[in-house]
């Protein structure tokens, strides 16, 4: 039987992931190791300034007072330190995560620290909605993890999945989108005058882009994004290596 991690953002008690871990159910033994509390945007942090605990809630079931990748550290280096996942799923999140917006994920960056443990790793995210379902897209799921137990995607490379709505019309493998930025933060006064900021105040708009994972959930279509953690903007290394011999040199007064 495979060995399968499953994580989330959302935290140990939400749907999405209870619903991915039944569905995951029948083509391995599962493991879970999730954070104790909704951990959603916490992006790729790693917990180093406290002390982590791990407790364990069923046989198979583990809660950390950390991030999603503190859950992904201790589950493939604790708990399954000898016999490691075959994979690790991450989801399924309570909303999408789309285009310029992934590098805020939770749900992604557990993905990525799998993929940097070297263990093939997928994200799973939701659009909720009217007609949205966690059951059809766990469904999804199951069958797309048992294409990966068989081949699974090259080192370095995880898949973000994201679902639509309602029915899937159909699957598309895409590119990220590009996020149209509203003005984001709205401003409220407390009750003792004090000012207090909420970030992230309307619904997010994308360009209108041909083959991003944006307009994939806009026609219906389940959405499949490989993606790699380097950042490296290939072009625009001749262009700054000037810089080498400008700054590189002697300080100039
Ligand atoms: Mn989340």
């Amino acid at each position: 039987m495979p060995r399968i991690l499953v994580t989330n953002d959302d935290g140990v008690y939400s749907e999405g992931l209870r619903k991915l871990a039944a569905a995951l159910q029948p083509i391995g033994e599962i493991l879970i190791v999730a954070p104790d509390r909704e951990q959603s945007a916490a992006s790729h942090a790693l917990t180093l300034n406290r002390p982590l605990r791990l407790l364990q809630l069923e046989k198979n079931e583990w809660i950390v007072d950390g991030t999603p990748t503190d859950c992904v550290n201790l589950g493939v280096l604790k708990l399954m330190k000898d016999d490691r996942p075959d994979i690790i799923v991450s989801g399924i999140n309570y909303g999408p995560n789309l285009g310029d917006d992934v590098t805020y994920s939770g749900t992604i960056s557990a993905a990525f620290e799998g993929s940097l443990l070297h263990i093939p790793s997928v994200a799973f995210s939701a659009t909720v909605g009217e007609h949205f379902s966690f059951d059809r897209c766990a469904d999804f799921a199951a069958r797309l993890v048992v294409r990966l137990l068989d081949a699974a995607p090259e080192p370095g490379i995880i898949l973000n999945v994201n679902f639509p709505v309602g029915e899937f019309a159909g699957v598309r493998i895409t590119k990220l989108g590009r996020r149209i930025y509203t003005e984001g933060i709205v401003e409220r006064l407390d009750p003792r005058g004090r000012s207090y900021f909420w970030i992230g105040g309307g619904a997010p708009s994308w360009q209108p882009q041909e083959g991003t994972d944006f307009e994939a959930i806009e026609s219906g279509h389940v959405s499949i994004t490989p993606l790699h953690l380097d950042l490296t903007h290939h072009e625009s290394i001749p262009r700054f290596k000037p810089l080498e011999a400008i700054l590189g040199g002697p300080a100039q007064k």
